[in-house]
């Protein structure tokens, strides 16, 4: 099976063949077709299958074969929806890629940077556009663009979409998107939510299931190392000398334990360095940047900071901590073992951890294997203690959703995903900026402080 046969045009198959990719992905092979059909796709995919070239790719031919106004004139026809500034960067970068023969403009938007270049790159006109929905929302309140000619709808990574409390967002941009289109949702997940959204956006869809659902990559060689929680750091030191791993991308529950590991492992002459939510996204993409060159051995990383971060065939994953989110696993190890090349998970577990561990294993239907390391025994006899988010990491989303569930002792996790809605919403249409209530940070836009509150209804998400 090669590009071509999938129908696409010479134009895109040069490009994908340029890149470096021979054959289709299974995803690729399944959806290229069905999305060239015209119809509504739903699409249960994790990252690392290749899902990204499974909707870019149709998207460019079909834009392509019909010629619209050039130049400034020419309205936005596909729209991408994707939760994290990160994913929104790599779509566009692979719209580039794989677009760049055919004559079509694209264009990246999201929060945390200054909103003035996107205006005059939206001014230029734009054919595809990428991003997050609370910057999309700030420009269409500006109205620095304009949605009614949109043809094609792309809400890729729906499940942390939903998470991250988006719905609203979404509901809004799908109010001003013209009624015949084509819907295209991909999601790594199938919670009621997703069902809901599903059910009320597309209509008689192609389905295509690509890896069992809330199952880890296959290819992905998982394996919990026990460890006494202050020995975890001194563990990981050793494991990535004794190893010598290469590019290792660690993931930790909290923006202020991220920081902490960075310094630990600087004393062990291990170069590190961070990304989450307080990193200004200058600071972000310079660590992506030297990560991917190889430069820096170690990423450490929250989980929403980690979404949608692609680097080819990534060989090691380590959770520092286990996520409080079970499926936060899945995404995490998703990042290994991407598209056909097997790669490594291992969890540092303390005592604190057990019910976590459990709570994940139930989840990806496995037990995993134990393996202690000599050296690093821990102690039978210690006893669990409760797990503390900081509260300076909850309260301002540290680790994305997983500060607004465990927040608050319970309870106010979900408002922002399913609960009622929000009043005072910002970027309602219409609203002008001056009449904007100041919602909180929005985790695509970076952090601010914010009250702690259980009751915070949807500040979290925007
Ligand atoms: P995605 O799931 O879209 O994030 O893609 C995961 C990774 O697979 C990315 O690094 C892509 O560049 C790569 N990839 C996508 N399609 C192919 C293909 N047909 N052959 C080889 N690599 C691919």
């Amino acid at each position: 099976m090669s590009f071509s046969q999938l129908g696409l045009s010479e134009a895109i198959v040069r490009a994908v063949t340029e890149y470096g990719y021979t054959t289709p992905t299974p995803i690729q092979q399944q959806a290229i077709p069905a999305v060239l059909a015209g119809g509504d796709l739903l699409a249960g995919a994790q990252t690392g299958t290749g899902k990204t070239a499974g909707f870019t790719l149709p998207i460019l031919h079909r834009l392509s074969a019909v010629s619209r106004a050039e130049g400034a004139r020419r309205p936005i026809r596909a729209l991408v929806l994707t939760p994290t500034r990160e994913l929104a960067a790599q779509i566009g970068d692979s719209v580039k890629t794989y677009g760049k023969y055919v004559k079509l403009n694209s264009a990246v938007i999201f929060g945390g940077v200054n909103i003035n270049p996107q205006v005059t790159l939206l001014k230029q006109g734009v054919d595809i556009l990428v991003a997050t929905p609370g910057r999309l929302l700030d420009h269409l309140q500006q109205g620095t663009m304009k949605l009614d000619q949109v043809e094609i709808l792309v809400l890729d990574e729906a499940d942390r979409m939903l998470d991250m409390g988006f719905i609203h967002d979404i509901k809004r941009v799908l109010a001003l998107l013209p009624k015949k289109r084509q819907n295209l949702l991909f999601s790594a997940t199938f919670s009621d939510e997703i069902k809901a959204l599903t059910d009320r956006l597309l209509d008689n869809p192609a389905m295509i299931e690509v890896a069992r659902r809330n199952a880890t990559a296959d290819i992905v060689t998982q394996k919990i190392h026990p460890v006494d929680r202050n020995r975890k750091h001194a563990l990981l030191a050793h494991l990535i000398k004794e190893k010598n791993w290469f590019q290792v991308l660690v993931f930790t529950r909290t923006k202020h334990g991220a920081n902490k590991l960075v310094e630990q492992l600087g004393k062990e002459d291990i170069s590190a360095m961070a990304i989450h939510g307080n990193k200004s996204q200058a600071a972000r993409t310079r660590a992506l940047a030297e990560f991917k060159s190889a430069k820096l051995q170690v990423l450490v990383a929250t989980d929403i900071a980690a979404r949608g971060i692609d680097i080819d065939q990534l060989p090691q994953v380590v959770n520092y901590d286990l996520p409080n989110v079970p499926e936060d696993y899945v995404h995490r190890i998703g990042r290994t073992g991407r598209a056909g090349a097997s790669g490594e998970a291992v969890s540092l577990v303390c005592v604190d951890e057990h019910d976590m561990l459990k709570g994940i294993e139930k989840l990806i239907k496995q037990n995993l294997a134990r393996e202690v390391v000599a050296g690093f025994e821990p102690d039978p006899n210690a006893r669990p203690q409760p797990i503390q988010l900081r509260s300076e990491d909850h309260q301002r989303g540290g680790g994305g959703r997983n500060g607004g569930r465990n927040g608050g002792g319970g309870g106010g996790g979900r408002q922002g995903a399913g609960g009622k809605p929000r009043s005072a919403q910002p970027g309602q249409p219409g609203q002008s900026q001056g009449q904007r209530k100041p919602a909180g940070p929005r985790p695509d836009q970076g952090a601010a402080p914010r009250p702690a509150s259980p009751h915070r209804s949807g500040g979290r998400g925007r």
